[in-house]
């Protein structure tokens, strides 16, 4: 077989050609629940004296409605949740800057850590391309995660973000590994794989959180896979991979 040609072996490969995965970070590796309670929170109580004053739980449908339908060309949820309740350009353009965003911890899904060691020592390489603040990191690494990962691309740092293919190509070209060999996991139709696939690459979606409701509009949206939780896609990843090695 063509690993023992390259006499490089990563830990536990058994592979000739390699093959990665990317991996999306909210709802996909870590949970952001807290982090959007407490935004919804904060933002209903800076509303409390705005001619609209939603409370927290309009806010919250709102942010699930926007979920299940994003708007094309609007990056921000939030801003999208915040126009359909009333609220007016300026003021939402103001709260998107003040929130807190970030001030809640992202935390992991209990089944990450083992789901990811277990595609590692399988001979993936393991890498995080997500539409995160440049904080996410210290919460990836203190969840442990960081050191299971041959690169970390976030938004914020890197100044690119997805839906753009240019932030894909970061990862392929770092990794040097052909679209077909690399996967991509998130939770998202629209921007995580639209454009995942529109580049080539396996796309996985799994079903939870917010946008577990996000029916695919196009056939563009499709994911190749889909998977309860990362248990069942790391599961099927390793599938995929078999197929890889049948064809080359
Ligand atoms: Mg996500």
């Amino acid at each position: 077989m063509g690993a023992s040609r390259r006499g490089s072996l990563r830990r536990g490969s058994t592979l000739s050609a390699g093959a990665g995965i990317l991996f999306d970070v909210g709802y996909c590796l870590m949970d952001e629940t807290p982090r959007l309670d407490h935004a919804v929170s904060w933002l209903a109580q800076a509303l409390t004296t705005s001619d609209t004053s939603p409370g927290a739980e309009d806010l919250h449908g709102a942010y699930l409605a926007a979920c299940r339908r994003p708007e094309p060309g609007q990056p921000s949820l939030l801003v999208q949740m915040l126009r359909s309740l009333g609220v007016p350009a300026e003021t939402t353009a103001a709260l998107r800057r003040a929130v807190p965003w970030d001030a809640v911890p992202l935390v992991a899904y209990p089944e990450t850590v083992p789901a990811l060691s277990h595609l590692r020592d399988a001979g993936f390489r393991l890498g995080i391309l997500a539409n995160q603040p440049r904080s996410a990191r210290a919460d990836l690494d203190r969840a442990g995660i960081i050191p299971l990962c041959d690169g970390v691309w976030l938004s914020e740092a890197v100044g690119l973000a997805k839906p753009d293919p240019g932030f894909f190509r970061l990862a392929l070209e770092a990794w040097a590994l052909t679209p077909g060999r690399v996967a991509y996991v998130g939770d998202r139709p629209d921007n995580d794989v639209a454009p995942a696939r529109a580049l080539g690459l396996t796309t996985v979606r799994i079903r939870r959180g917010p946008h577990a409701e996000q029916a695919p509009r196009t056939e563009a949206e499709q994911p190749d896979i889909e998977a309860r939780d990362l248990v069942d896609a790391a599961r099927r990843l390793v599938a995929w991979r078999a197929t890889l090695d049948d064809a080359h």
